[in-house]
Parts: structure tokens; sequence; C-alpha cells
């Protein structure tokens, strides 16, 4: 894997032209690097590649997050599948040159001090998006306000709002420090909507919140874009009413709740978000109606996700592509040109990423895999609705049907949120299936430690990739789109993204609808049995299906295309096509004319104007 992403070492790193940053993209977590624990899981790596991707097309971004000093959790599993957590604490001390621009924000009855580490993120062809994470470990805060940018999701409601209120409100404040006057902010997900007060405040200038009119949070609407990630109504954020005042104060509660941003009584950040945006989206298109569902109020569009694809093609296969098609890496379209290279090609490419995984199982676990045995993946953030067990509903059957095939070897891996007693639960029953099959012949693993490496080990090594959700609580998903960039057919229930990227018998296979779990599971074995070991069984026409994963899913589901559907719809939507389409590709062009980043800068704010 090569990450094209460096802490802020470069010689040049002042030289990025902050006053020319047109989009400021707001995210509670962000998945920086590997080394780093500043993500928890698919929104964090979301945030991340949509950076990636604005390098590599030389948007005119910068980014806000929390430093998260104390990150997420490290997962360890006993012999039985018991999960218990460690910290892993990193000091951003050690990493970046120093500190920046010590803001202030009125919070909790008292001034926090919030100050800013810069991590930048390099493009493919050096441009850089510089991302601030806030920190309030500052002299001067009290010991209380110190460790509020510790622990990603952790800690009680209080503490949550009180994060939440150090993104929004310090982070519009350090932009402003810092000279950065966006168009546009992008508030990725509701942890972010406060900063739609932070811009009303500043609106104000000085003035009392409460003389704020309908029209000053319309301006404020007209700069703000907001992406919603889960049809789950609990997995919105809200606090309480008395909290709201005691962590926000007396004058925004009231203009809070003035402008109609509580919802069943609380604050809502969905609901706030909703109210300060101009343009809502959902992150695929069958999440886009469901939010819309619920949100009848609200116009909620649709742009899906996709991932940055240099960060998840394997090695073997990013030095294919680089021989055969090496403007895949400024302009994903040409994965389309995959179709001529021989599928044999790939194939090899992806034994070379199984031996990898293999290699790293063996290290963990001490067991053998076989690499010429049908393998299947499942990995995701342990959540009742994930199911991880669908896949192990009817042990029998499954056991007969991998003596039939010639046989089986499953790998699974997730961290279950601490608080989770249900979700730990799940681990423990995928532990003790995987003893009792033992005996059959299936080799049945779950992986410690789920997160950035272990994601792209899997998604490059498997065969084929399982996701079993239940309907229609996937927003989109984005793990089997790394399957698919590197070749990996998914077998999935048609929910999220899958809805899209499934052509059957092509690009992987749809897990039918049914009644009840049991019906599904049947469907799922049904896949197994007849459609998938027999294709596997003909190494060429497998090869063949690789190849469509790539030139069918892998043109479509990358950050690249979603970051320009971003641009045309959400950021800059008056732009006609003939002037949106072509930004990323032309910048990339003048950027490497003029060998100046500083230039290509100056250029897309022409470009965006
Ligand atoms: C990609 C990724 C996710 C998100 O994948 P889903 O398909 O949404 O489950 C979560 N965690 C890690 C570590 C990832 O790399």
């Amino acid at each position: 894997m090569s990450f094209p992403t460096s802490p802020s070492s470069a010689p040049d790193v002042a030289s990025v032209d902050l006053a020319a940053r047109r989009i400021a993209y707001f995210s509670m977590e962000i998945a920086l690097s590997s080394a780093l624990p500043t993500y928890s899981g698919g929104l964090g790596m979301l945030a991340g590649d949509t950076l990636r991707s604005a390098a590599d097309t030389a948007a005119p971004m910068v980014a806000v997050s929390l430093v998260h000093r104390r990150g997420y959790f490290r997962q360890n599993l006993d012999a039985a599948g018991n999960q218990t957590e460690s910290d892993q604490p990193w000091s951003p001390e050690t990493m970046f040159p120093s500190a920046q621009q010590v803001v202030r924000i009125a919070m909790q009855g008292r001034e926090v001090s919030v100050c800013a580490w810069r991590f930048d993120v390099m493009g493919a062809a050096g441009h850089v998006i510089p991302v601030f994470l806030l920190d309030t470990d500052v002299e001067g805060n009290n010991s209380y306000d110190r460790h509020l940018t510790d622990y990603l999701y952790g800690g009680d409601t209080y503490y949550r709002l009180c994060q939440e209120t150090v993104l929004g409100l310090g982070g519009v404040a350090l932009l402003r420090a810092l000279g950065v006057e966006p168009e546009v902010y992008h508030m990725n997900e509701g942890h972010a909507a406060l900063l739609g007060v932070g811009l009303l405040e500043e609106r104000l200038a000085g003035s009392p919140l409460e003389q704020a009119t309908e029209e000053d949070v319309a301006a404020i609407a007209k700069c703000c874009v907001f992406t919603t990630h889960t049809p789950v109504p609990a997995g919105h954020d809200q606090f309480g009413v008395d909290q709201m005042y005691a962590v926000l104060g007396q004058e925004r509660g009231n203009v809070i709740e003035r402008f109609g941003c509580l919802h069943n009584g609380l604050l809502n950040m969905t609901y706030l978000a909703l109210r300060f945006s101009r343009y809502v989206n959902g992150v695929s298109m069958q999440h886009g109606k469901v939010s819309q569902q619920m949100f009848p109020d609200y116009h909620v569009h649709s742009i899906t996700n996709g991932v940055h694809a240099a960060t998840w093609l394997s090695r073997p296969l990013q030095a294919l592509l680089d021989a055969e098609i090496p403007a895949w890496r400024h302009d994903n379209n040409y994965f389309r040109s995959i179709y001529g290279i021989p599928p044999a090609k790939i194939a090899n490419c992806h034994e070379l990423g199984k031996q990898r995984l293999f290699e790293e199982v063996a290290r963990r676990s001490g067991q053998q895999f076989n690499p010429k045995m049908l393998t299947l993946g499942f990995a995701r953030r342990v959540a009742t609705y994930k199911r991880a067990s669908l896949l192990l509903h009817d042990p029998k059957r499954l056991a007969r049907l991998a003596k039939k095939i010639g046989g089986l070897q499953i790998l699974f891996a997730g961290k279950a949120h601490p608080a989770d007693i249900a979700g730990k639960g799940l681990i423990r029953d995928v532990f003790e299936s995987a003893a009792s099959l033992q005996a059959s012949g299936i080799r049945i693993l779950y992986l410690e430690n789920y997160d950035w490496e272990l994601a792209a080990l899997l998604t490059q090594g498997v065969d084929v990739w399982v996701n079993t959700p239940r309907r229609p609580y996937e927003a989109s998903g984005t793990s089997g789109m790394k399957a698919a960039l590197n070749g990996v057919p998914s077998l999935s229930v048609l929910d999220g993204w899958w809805i899209e990227g499934c052509a059957e018998d092509l690009t992987g296979w749809a897990i039918d609808d049914a009644e009840d779990e049991e019906g599904e599971a049947s469907s799922l074995y049904d896949k197994l049995e007849n459609k998938i070991a027999p294709l596997y069984a003909r190494p060429n026409a497998w090869a063949r299906m690789q190849q469509h994963c790539i030139g069918i899913n892998g043109t479509f589901f990358n950050t690249h295309r979603m970051l320009g559907q971003y641009f045309l719809n959400a950021y800059f939507p008056q732009m006609s096509e003939e002037e949106a389409i072509p930004i990323a590709v032309d910048l990339y062009a003048k950027e490497r004319r003029s060998g100046g980043r500083r230039a290509a800068d100056k250029e897309a704010s022409k470009a965006l104007v």
C-alpha cells in the first residue's frame, strides 16, 4: 500500500495559500494515516479518502477535525472472543513542527482555549490539503477542558456536546484567525452542525444573537452543505435541553430553540444541520431516498460514496496499472481501460494479495490458510443490524456445502463499541461457531483489531466480500468498494451501495430478500453453492469477473468521482457541466506545467468563480 499522505514536514509547507481555499470540510473523525488513531471506522475513512482525492485533484479545500490524543481504542480478543480495549495514545508534539494559533471560545460559562495542529494531505502531484486538528490541551484551560479532545466518541453526552462545540465553534474561529474565508462549509455528519451557530455569531458581529433574523439563518445556510450518514434515527446525535444550555449558554440555546432546531424536545444535531444548510445529501441513492422520508420538510439529494483508489489498491495492482494506464492516478475514469489488460494479469495480482493476507494470518494465528481454497471475508464495525452471524446461521448446511465444494475458509474482523454489550456477545458467537465448525473442515478465523491496515489486507486478499446488513440500515458501506477495486466480487444484501454496484454474475451476487433470516441465509448458501463455487473452479471465468469488478465498479465507486459530484451538485451548483467536469483534470495538467502548487491554487479559485 502506498499512502499519499505525510505529516507536514515538506519544506514548502508554509506556502499553501490558505486565503484562496474555498471549501472547508468539517468532520469529527478523519483517517489521515494508518499510524494515527484519529478515526473509528467508515465515517473517518470516507473523510480521509475524500481529502486524499481532493489533494490529487488540486481542490481548493481545507479540513477541520479534533486531535483525539488518546485515539480510538485498540481491540484485544481472548481465546473465547471476549473483547477488551486499550487506549492508543499519540502525541502530536512528536509529529508536527508546532501547534498553530490559539483561539478562544465561550462555552460552559467560561472561555476555553483551542489550538490546532496542521497535518498536510499530499496529492499525487504535490497539492496539499491542510487539515487542522483542534486541541484543547492548552495551558490555562482547566483540567476537564484540557481533556476534551482526547477520546473519539468517548465520555458521556455532556463530553460529546463539548467536543462538538469545539469542532463547530472552535473550527470557525480558527479558520478565521488563519485568514481562511471559505464560500462553502461541508458538515460531514451532524457532529459538525454547530459550525452554523458559529457562522451566525460571526455574521452578527458582536450584536446579541437574539437579534438574528430568518434572513441571517438563510444567509448562513447559503454557504453550508450537509451530508447525513445513517438511516437509523438512534444514530443521530441528540442532547438534552439542559445540557444544551449548560454547554452553549443561554443566548445560543435560545436561538437554536427559536429557529426550530429542537426535535422531540431535544437538541438534535441532524435537525440543526438541516436548518443551516442549503444542500443536503445521503451517501447512496437509496440512503438519499430513505433520508428524504425521514426529513420530509427538506430536499435530500444523493451522492454515493467512494474510496480513494491509491489508498486501497494492492501494490501489485498499482504496479500493473502504472505500467498500463498510468493516468489512473489523477483520473480514476481510466480504470475503464482495465478491459485492455489480460484478465490473467489481474488474477496474478490478486494471488499475490491473497498470499500476503495469508502470511499475516499465519503470523498472527499460527494457522496456515490454503491459497487455492475459496476464501470469504466479512469485516465491519460490530452492530446488530450488520448481522455478522447470518453467514453461520445454519452450521450443518454450511458444513455440507463446504464438503461439496472442496473446502471453505472465512475471515472475520470487527470492533464492537466498548459500551455495546450486545455487540461484544456477537463476537463471542462467531468464536463459538468457528470452534464447532472446525471439525467439519471449514476454517474460520476472527482477526483482532480491525483497522486501516487489516481492512486493506482483507479487501485485497479474500476471494469474495460478504455483507449481510438488515435492510435498509446500511447507508452505503465502503469496504465492498475497496474489494471491487481489487477485483474482489461481493455477495451482499441489496442495501446501500450494492443496489448500484451489483450486476449479478458480473460484479458479484445479491442475497435475495426473504421473510426472515432463515430465508436470507438460505439464499446466501444457494449462491455460494450454485454460482460462486462453480465459477471459482473456472479460473479464466473468475479472472474475467475480477476484471468486471474493476472496470464496472472501480471506475465509479471511487472518491475522485464522488468529489466531482460534490463540486457539481453541492459546492458550486450554478456551474454548467462543461465548466465543472474538467476542473480536476485540468488543474492537474496546469499544476504539472507550472510546477507550482501556489499557481494551481490560484487557478483553482479562478476556475471555480
Ligand atoms: C472501509 C472501512 C470501514 C467501512 O466499511 P463498511 O463497509 O462501511 O463496513 C470501517 N472500518 C475500516 C477500518 C475501514 O477500512
